[in-house]
């Protein structure tokens, strides 16, 4: 495969997670939004309406909310509850808070209009059986957090999750990985191509320069976003 340099072996555990969202430490956090969602909202929704669709590690992206105010069913996991707490309300959006009986631990934070469910737990506690199947998946600043050696299980997932023609909008980093140690983390084509390639067509949709003075300040001297989707059958 390609070098992905010392990442390989980079963890990053969840009460790191939990202490970026303490420390408000979230440079990641976008409010405005994508807008590459926004540009290629149409290739994951191709005009379908009330669809099901997942925010794997979700934090508080301001997209969920763009989608239910269309009229989709959001579903979205992480594993901060500040994070969750955070996103109902920055959006004045009232929720219940309940146990999820097969995971110890999991709560899940719904909104009162019933239209966004946010489980807060790992990613890998959930399955098709507790969470469902999905039409579409938005995946940005999820699999580019994983944990390098998670995310064959990560993908493996993914894949149980996904409905018969759905469709997964992937955003990952390019970067020299020899110079900042993530994460996000480099994830190469030919990675996505052997993590999901058997199970889906990928087309690479669009790369986009991305390079601002956070990645400078990371020592790096370009940075890419790239777009894909994946289409299963
Ligand atoms: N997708 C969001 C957040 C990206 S940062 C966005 O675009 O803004 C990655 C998020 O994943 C963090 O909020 C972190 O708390 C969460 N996270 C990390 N590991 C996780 C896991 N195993 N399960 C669920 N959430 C996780």
């Amino acid at each position: 495969g390609a070098d992905i340099g010392s990442q390989k072996d980079r963890v990053v555990t969840e009460e790191e997670w939990l202490q970026k969202w303490e420390t408000g430490n979230i440079g990641f956090h976008k409010e405005q939004g994508h807008p590459l969602l926004q540009k290629y909202l149409d290739v994951l929704l191709k005009g379908r309406s009330g669809l099901r669709i997942f925010f794997p590690l979700c934090g508080k992206a301001v997209e969920m909310k763009w989608l239910a105010d269309m009229g989709h069913k959001v579903v979205g996991v992480e594993v901060s509850e500040q994070a969750l707490k955070e996103f109902f309300a920055e959006h004045g959006l009232p929720y219940c808070k309940e146990p999820v009986p097969e995971i110890s631990g999991a709560k899940k934070l719904q909104s009162t209009s019933g239209n966004i469910s946010l489980y807060c737990c790992s990613i890998y506690d959930l399955s098709s059986s507790i969470a469902g199947k999905f039409d579409g998946v938005w995946d940005r600043g999820a699999l580019v957090a994983v944990n390098p050696c998670d995310r064959q299980r990560y993908a493996s997932l993914m894949i149980t999750l996904m409905e018969k023609n759905s469709s997964y909008l992937l955003v990952t980093v390019s970067y020299d990985p020899n110079k900042h140690k993530g994460p996000p983390f480099y994830v190469p084509e030919s990675e996505i191509k052997s993590l999901f390639g058997n199970h889906c067509e990928i087309k690479c949709l669009q790369k986009v320069d991305d390079f601002s003075d956070r990645h400078r300040q990371w020592g790096l001297d370009y940075f890419l976003e790239v777009l894909y989707i994946l289409k299963f059958i």
